[in-house]
């Protein structure tokens, strides 16, 4: 994989650019993903953005959100904009498999496939320019790196500030997580001079749900969460059952792993949900605990050091079963 600066004098040629981003993409995926649209755009490339899957309706207020691709469902003309596309760029992922039903194509295109992402042991063989950097806050931040390297902080403007901006809060837990370095809040400084509205993004992305998940949450916490003390863990079991009982959408169940980290002494939480695909898991931690080899070992995932994900295709109980023993194997990692 060459570095991404070699990519800079390809793109002073206008060309057909693809950008793809993870499965069910969060507010770094698609905020990344549209602010690198709107400023190729502006270089004068026609960019096509292809999310693998739908995504929680609280990204819908992103500028250029409405163009966006879901292979799913569109799966012809996400093809038909690889077939001639020049770049294809890869954001917020690491391995082409986190593209779900988009992998194979993405694994098949011919065009020149540009990483820019933050997650570790990313498939640098798939990729012919990149940049791939654990420490950054998110691929927004590392987005805006992009065009500052570029030289052109001057086409910047709200639209695409207002998207990195939503990206970072999102993956930063607010400016929380130790990735929030002196720099996060000088990019956060500039965007803000290019006129964003951030208490308005901090509303779209935090105050858009509806009743119903309220009343989900309460009963994940009187009934699906469990506390392992000997192990410094949480863990909330989320049944079928309660999906279709409260009528839980892409995105509602985003962030409730971090709540029982606010316990005393808890240093991992972790949620699994019984979806129709498969039992997907969240890991999250504090200190010294390594989420991402926890779910890369046990769960067929990864991510972070603090914060992972997987997925199985066990049942609900057995996938539990397996991460009891897992706390067992992990017991000195945990105290
Ligand atoms: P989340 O728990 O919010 O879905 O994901 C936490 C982090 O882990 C994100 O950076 C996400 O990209 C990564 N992640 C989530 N699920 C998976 C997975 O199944 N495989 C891999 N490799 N990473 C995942
Ligand atoms: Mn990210």
């Amino acid at each position: 994989m060459k570095s991404i600066a070699d990519i800079f004098p390809l793109l002073e040629r206008p060309a057909a650019v693809v950008i793809t981003m993870h499965q069910k993409p969060d507010a770094d995926a698609m905020g990344s993903s549209l602010a690198l649209k709107g400023y190729l755009e502006k270089l004068g490339h026609t960019v096509t953005v292809v999310s693998p899957t739908n995504w929680a309706n609280w990204l819908n207020w992103m500028p250029g959100v409405a163009t966006v691709l879901n292979y799913d469902k569109e799966k012809e003309k996400a093809q038909a904009a690889l077939a001639t596309a020049g770049y294809l760029f890869c954001l917020d992922f690491n391995i082409f498999h986190r593209t779900k039903n988009f992998a194979q194509d993405l694994y098949n295109a011919t065009c020149k496939k540009v990483l820019i992402d933050h997650h570790q042991e990313p498939d640098v063989h798939s990729f012919d320019f990149g940049i791939s950097n654990v420490k950054k806050s998110s691929t927004c931040e590392m987005i805006y790196d992009f065009i500052v390297a570029a030289g052109h902080m001057e086409l910047l403007d709200t639209d695409i500030s207002s998207c990195l901006y939503a990206g970072v809060v999102a993956d930063t837990g607010s400016f929380r997580f130790e990735a929030t370095t002196p720099g996060v809040h000088r990019m956060v400084a500039n965007l803000m001079e290019k006129g964003i509205n951030h208490p308005k993004i901090f509303s779209q992305l935090y105050d858009n749900f509806l009743e119903n998940r309220l009343r989900f949450m309460g009963n994940m916490f009187s009934h699906r969460l469990e506390f392992f003390y000997e192990y410094n863990t949480a863990l909330i079991v989320i049944p079928k059952y309660d999906l279709l009982k409260y009528e839980i959408k892409t995105g509602d169940t985003e962030g409730l792993v971090n709540f029982p980290l606010s316990v005393q002494g808890i240093k991992l939480a972790a949620i699994v949900i019984d979806r129709e695909e498969e039992r997907k898991w969240s890991f999250r931690s504090k200190d010294t605990f390594d989420c991402n080899s926890f779910a890369r070992k046990y769960f067929n995932g990864g991510g972070h050091f603090n914060a992972s994900g997987g997925g199985t295709k066990d049942s609900l109980q057995e996938t539990v079963e397996k991460f009891r023993n897992a706390l067992k194997e992990n017991k000195d990692l945990l105290q």
